[in-house]
């Protein structure tokens, strides 16, 4: 069947009262954003449904990708037909041949928008009905759960008709909840982090760290495939490199060992915090997990959070590894997560990093360091970029490597 048009319902916004306008504006946005390859569709925000006209665009491809964009409940594929009742028949039975097999149940379901219709609901979904059941003589209709619901919508400009309704990812327009900072390292935590935070409407903005020419240019670009890969959800996401070199080789020449992973950990967060504020952020997440390594006991993240009162955000603080390589796998991060690039934190890894650090012990020995003009020299190289949906930085992923070897 030529479909002609993507019926999209939206999620949680519906409820959001006066800010409806604005939210309808990003979903649109991040939307437009996602389905950039496709130049023929036409998009149309209404109060209540965004319509994407497909003008000839084969439809799945199209659906791959709303399927992951949040702030959508479900969507429809929908064909349009004219006002003639005769045209409404032979389409719903078009698709009833499309849609049925043996054994199968069915309804129809009408809503009418143009209520000068020559027919109301009730009349419509009888007669569609009808007509259905001539022409399958052997279907069942069943009012309360059908396995095909033939949809009809009677609008000003035509009446549209569809029975395919796919999930969509839920959530809130990506943002609609206001900006954040994410400590995005290259690996598996901190994408997912990421991901839960664009989830609830956040628009993050990655920050992240590397030391050449302890780290490769590889785990770079890592971090930036990792970012590119969030974009489905909501499209173009703004990538922060922050030099850390400097840092880590002072830190090193002149703490106890024991407290290296802690005292760099601060620097990163008062830096990440400071982009924060020039960003014009209100909060800053990051992909720790309550007791995972040493750098994420309790006692650590006071420690560290002792640098700053912005709010920090653990989407994955509560989770078990298992589940976060779960959810790293169902978002496609997981395989390149895994690739073996050196970060900045593991070639810097005490062998035995403090896992009770105390907050005034670091305070003392983070005292005899040139803080300020650590952290100046720092912002000084910082780099911005904005990913778009569809970059790329590494010529292949773990997939294609597997397959090749
Ligand atoms: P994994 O534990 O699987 O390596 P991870 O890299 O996200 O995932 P850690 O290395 O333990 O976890 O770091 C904890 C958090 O600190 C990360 O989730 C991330 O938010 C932040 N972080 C670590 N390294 C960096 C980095 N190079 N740049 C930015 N943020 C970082
Ligand atoms: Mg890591």
């Amino acid at each position: 069947m030529q479909y002609t048009e993507i019926m999209v319902r939206y999620g949680e916004l519906s409820t959001k009262g006066k800010n409806r306008k604005s939210f309808i504006g990003r979903l649109h946005g991040n939307v437009t954003k996602v389905l950039k390859d496709f130049p023929d569709l036409k998009l149309q925000p209404h109060r209540d449904r965004l319509h994407i006209k497909l003008n000839g665009t084969d439809a799945k491809p199209v659906m791959e990708k709303l399927k992951r964009v949040f702030g959508i409940q479900t969507f429809s594929l929908s064909v349009k037909v004219s006002k003639d009742f005769n045209d409404v028949k032979a389409k719903a039975i078009e698709m009833m041949h499309e849609a049925y097999e043996p054994g199968k149940t069915f309804k129809v379901a009408t809503k009418r928008s143009d209520h000068e219709y020559s027919l109301d609901t009730n009349q419509i979904n009888l007669q569609l009905g009808d007509a259905i059941c001539d022409e399958f003589p052997e279907i069942q209709a069943e009012m309360k759960h059908p396995d095909i619901k033939i949809s009809v919508e009677v609008r000003q400009d035509g009446i549209y008709l569809s029975y395919l309704t796919v999930k969509g990812a839920g959530g809130l327009p990506v943002g609609t909840a206001g900006k954040a900072m994410l400590m995005l390292s290259g690996g598996i935590d901190s994408p997912v982090a990421g991901y839960l935070a664009m989830k609830r409407g956040v628009d993050i903005e990655m920050v992240h760290f590397f030391s050449p020419p302890y780290t490769s240019e590889q785990a770079l670009n890592k971090a930036k495939e990792l970012t590119s890969k969030l974009t489905v959800y909501g499209g173009n996401i703004r990538f922060i490199e922050v030099p850390f070199a400097e840092i880590q080789e002072t830190i090193k020449a002149n703490v106890p060992e024991g407290y290296l992973m802690t005292i760099q950990r601060r620097f990163m967060l008062r830096l990440t915090d400071l982009i924060r504020e020039q960003e014009g952020g209100l909060a800053i997440f990051n992909g720790e997990a309550v007791g995972q390594v040493a750098s994420q006991t309790l006692e650590s993240m006071a420690a560290i959070n002792d640098v700053t009162t912005t709010p920090i955000l653990r989407p994955v603080a509560t989770m078990d590894k298992t589940e976060i390589i779960r959810l790293a796998e169902d978002i496609d991060t997981f395989n390149l997560s895994i690739q073996p690039f050196e970060d900045c934190c593991t070639v810097f890894a005490p062998p035995a990093p403090k896992t009770r650090p105390s907050t005034e012990k670091t305070r003392e020995f983070e005292s005899v360091l040139d803080i300020d003009g650590l952290i100046k020299r720092s912002l000084a190289g910082i780099k911005m970029t904005t990913i778009e949906h569809g970059d790329h930085f590494m010529e292949k992923d773990q997939d294609e490597i597997n397959d090749l070897l």
